[in-house]
């Protein structure tokens, strides 16, 4: 990877060590809240961004079900205009059952999905990292998941998720489902580079998640993982069988360092790790191009369960922001800004509904970002 290598900084913490943006130009974001919680918790990290004076530029946009009730299109061609031009996007969420019945191209995912693969965002990466003070609301014992530090890399633009074909039919008098799993080798050795590369700035052991003694692409995900290998040879490679892995994610998950698997196999195993930390209200995510560029989310859906009640925990969308202060602007002290505000208010002992525990001072979603911009350095 040549222009956005991610690594860990002298003080510990997961950073990508990319070119800032323009340096001299005015930073450009574009903003979408998406649906269900998602206009909730992105408000509270505009607010954020916007107390830190920098100058940044926002731009709001429409994504997913919003985007289809306004336009018919999950991802309108002026959101991808916005997206194309800005130096950065913050979502939110999208999705809901309102939409959940529409043609399947019309579906709110579609937009997430489009967006991705029109950003090029190969890589996403998913710290799960677990609070000192909320050590007692991961379901785990403390002692299992007390100081766990795991980065998830996954691919986020190929696999079964994009594999053609792919549909429902009518054959031999009944329905048939059908989806096409696959994975070029520059696809898998330009994912793997980041993550051999991600594990040269942490504890340089890289697990590599895979399912062979079943399919037949992820036999060649391996190939070629053990193929990048000697490239990195301060760097411990070692591969898992998917069901292994979300197996030992709960059983010890101290053990892994960083973890690159596929989108597919990724998107559930960064949802397991998401819960050892405690709440899924918590996790940021980057989704990164080659550029530094990228697309900032927390690692959670739309929650249109309690949508709309200002119960939502704003704090992973908040970290997503400051992961985008990081990664793409290269504004390391702003990220940290925002990271020391969040544990302030954690240390506070505030809490939103997912991750409150007796003794602690439970508060909604503007409450929690108010908390935030009041510590803020
Ligand atoms: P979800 O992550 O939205 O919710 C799972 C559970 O976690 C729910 O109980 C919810 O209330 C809770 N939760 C999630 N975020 C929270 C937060 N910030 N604060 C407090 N609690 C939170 O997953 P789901 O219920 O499987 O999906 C709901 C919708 O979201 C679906 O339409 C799905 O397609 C969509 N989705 C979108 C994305 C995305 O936009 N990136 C990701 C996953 C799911």
């Amino acid at each position: 990877m040549s222009s956005a290598s991610p690594g860990k900084a002298a003080n510990g913490r997961f950073q990508v060590v990319c070119p800032i943006l323009r340096e001299s130009m005015v930073k450009k974001i574009c903003i979408l809240p998406g649906d269900g919680i998602g206009p909730e918790i992105t408000a509270q990290a505009v607010r954020v961004l916007e107390a830190l004076g920098l100058g940044l530029e926002m731009e709001t946009a429409l994504l997913g079900g919003a985007a289809v009730d306004a336009t018919g299109d999950p991802y309108p061609e002026a959101t991808r205009q916005l997206a194309s031009q800005a130096d950065a996007v913050l979502l939110g969420a999208v999705g809901g059952p309102k939409w959940d019945t529409l043609p399947r191209e019309q579906r709110p995912e579609r937009g997430l999905l489009g967006i991705r693969k029109h950003l090029n965002l190969f890589a996403n990466l998913r710290p799960a990292v677990l609070y000192p003070e909320l050590a007692n609301a991961s379901t785990l014992k403390p002692e299992i998941v007390s100081g766990l530090d795991i980065l998830i890399v996954r691919e986020l633009t190929g696999d079964i998720y994009f594999g053609q074909p792919r549909g429902i039919e009518n054959r031999n008098g009944e329905r048939f489902g059908f989806n096409t799993m696959h994975y070029t080798e520059s696809e898998i050795r330009r994912i793997g580079r980041v993550a051999f590369e991600a594990a040269r700035r942490r504890n340089r052991k890289v697990c590599s998640v895979d399912k062979m003694n079943v399919l037949e692409t992820t036999q060649l995900w391996r190939d070629v993982m053990n193929e990048l290998a000697p490239e990195y040879p301060d760097v411990t490679l070692s591969h898992m069988l998917v069901d292994n892995a979300a197996m030992q994610l709960v059983r010890a998950p101290r053990q892994f360092d960083v973890m690159v698997t596929g989108n597919m196999f990724g998107d559930i195993l960064s949802d397991e790790a998401s819960m050892l930390t405690g709440s899924i209200g918590m996790l940021p995510s980057a989704s990164l191009d080659e550029n530094g560029k990228g697309l900032y989310e927390p690692s959670h859906g739309s929650a249109p369960d309690i949508a709309g009640q200002d119960v939502a925990n704003p704090l992973a969308t908040i970290l997503s922001a400051a992961m985008m202060l990081r990664y793409t602007f290269g504004m390391e002290d702003a990220a940290c800004r925002v990271e020391n505000a969040v544990k302030k208010v954690l240390a506070k002992g505030l809490r939103t509904g997912d991750i409150f525990e007796p003794g602690m001072t439970r508060v909604g979603t503007e409450q929690m970002g108010d908390a935030v911009l009041a510590v803020l350095g």
